[in-house]
């Protein structure tokens, strides 16, 4: 399908709906019946009928079949947030006694799971290096029945092959999970590379606003239908109407915003690489990036969110650029409208900072909507006001 038919035209019928051009909003909790054979046969099969929002609801239904379709996957679930997605992907996939193989530097609400809720029901994981398909060859127990990958992640940017992965685990029977945020599907198709279910945080560039927390798991009906009558309905985290709603208007200009923000992102890389006080800038689609024969392989692009670090010898440098920065927010999350920044320093205490050791003096970057020169002058009046000796 292509991508402008799905995001202007594909699942909505504008002939139920006035010929509105914009979907409307069906803020209702339920659903009404004329028959009680109607009603009874919703209670036997609730995915089939409108019976109650919490499971399934018209204006979600627009987003749903949209963000199918852009990841070519059969169906599609839309949470209240990225995290709550990963939650019933994962909880729908493992029972007592089974393993999970993750790679290391995944989300840190995934780590939380694993770490944390999973062991509770003795679910064991073990973290490893992604970027080696041998490493998940040797990290295979006989419990093992989910393989849990992020490609590329949101600071360092590790790879995984997603085809070579989603091979050895169809060999051995293990289901695949990849969270795909940074590329949203416009940039990688994990279900064509053969991955079993494809999420990501909607809250990024799906929505695209800074306005909306939402999160995307596609896969195939057989597997989003078994999510959707135990997790979905159980958990009761989906998403409301007017969230939809946002999403569906994120979609309409999210090429557009893709291609702005890649354009300016490699802007702002050229001028980092440049600066004599920058020391590292890493990106994935930048060539000087370790895995770039890979992205270029499985992603068609890669934008906004990079990480760079500068040459500080103490905390106070990485403290007053940050502080001194204008426009760039210093705020979590990324995807929206406006550049934002994160120091790790803000992650620890600022006694245990350690120059010698490059991932303290590193900072996340994400690219928004303004014009490049806009940026780039934040970051270099920042710099010069940071004390370099
Ligand atoms: C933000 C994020 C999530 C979580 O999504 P929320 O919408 O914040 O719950 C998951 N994975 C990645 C890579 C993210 O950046």
């Amino acid at each position: 399908m292509d991508i402008s038919y799905i995001l202007n035209e594909y699942a909505e019928d504008r002939e139920n709906y006035f010929r509105a051009v914009a979907p409307p909003i069906i803020q209702t909790s339920n659903f009404a019946f004329e028959k009680v054979d109607d009603l009874r046969k919703s209670f036997e099969d609730e995915y089939a009928t409108w019976l109650y929002s919490r499971g399934l609801n018209p204006t979600v239904e627009i987003l749903r079949k949209k963000l199918a379709a852009l990841d070519a996957a059969e169906d599609c679930l839309v949470f209240n947030s990225g995290a709550a997605a990963i939650f019933a992907a994962v909880l729908a996939n493992v029972k007592s006694g089974d393993h999970i193989v993750s790679v290391k530097g995944v989300y840190t609400w995934a780590k939380k799971m694993f770490e944390i809720i999973l062991p509770r029901f003795h679910v064991t994981h073990s973290y490893i290096d992604g970027t080696d398909i041998e490493n998940f060859k040797k990290a295979i127990q006989p419990n093992t029945t989910l393989f849990y990958l992020e490609s590329p992640n949101s600071w360092t940017f590790e790879l995984q092959d997603l085809q070579a992965v989603a091979t050895l685990a169809k060999q051995h029977g293990i289901i695949t999970i990849c969270d795909n945020s940074f590329c949203t599907p416009l940039y990688q198709k994990p279900i064509q590379l053969g991955i079993d279910l494809c999420l990501q945080s909607a809250t990024k560039y799906i929505s695209g606003h800074s306005d909306t927390v939402a999160g995307v798991l596609t896969g195939s009906s057989k597997m989003i239908q078994k999510i959707f009558n135990s997790e979905y309905l159980n958990i009761g985290s989906g998403i409301q109407p007017f969230n939809a709603w946002l999403l569906i208007r994120g979609l309409r200009t999210l090429p557009a915003r893709l291609e702005r923000i890649t354009k300016t992102t490699i802007q702002v890389i050229a001028f980092l690489k440049n600066h004599p006080a920058v020391d590292e800038v890493v990106f994935p689609m930048d060539e000087s990036f370790s895995q770039y024969s890979l992205a270029k392989q499985q992603m068609t692009g890669g934008c906004g969110l990079l990480t760079f670090s500068i040459k500080a010898t103490a905390v106070e440098t990485i403290e007053t650029f940050c502080n001194e920065l204008q426009h760039i927010l210093m705020a979590v999350s990324w995807g929206g409208y406006e550049s934002l920044i994160i120091p790790a320093c803000s992650g620890f205490k600022r006694e245990l900072f350690n120059a010698v050791i490059p991932e303290h003096r590193r900072m996340r970057l994400y690219v928004g909507l303004e014009d490049a020169d806009y940026i780039i002058n934040d970051i270099e009046q920042a710099l010069k006001k940071a004390p370099f000796s």
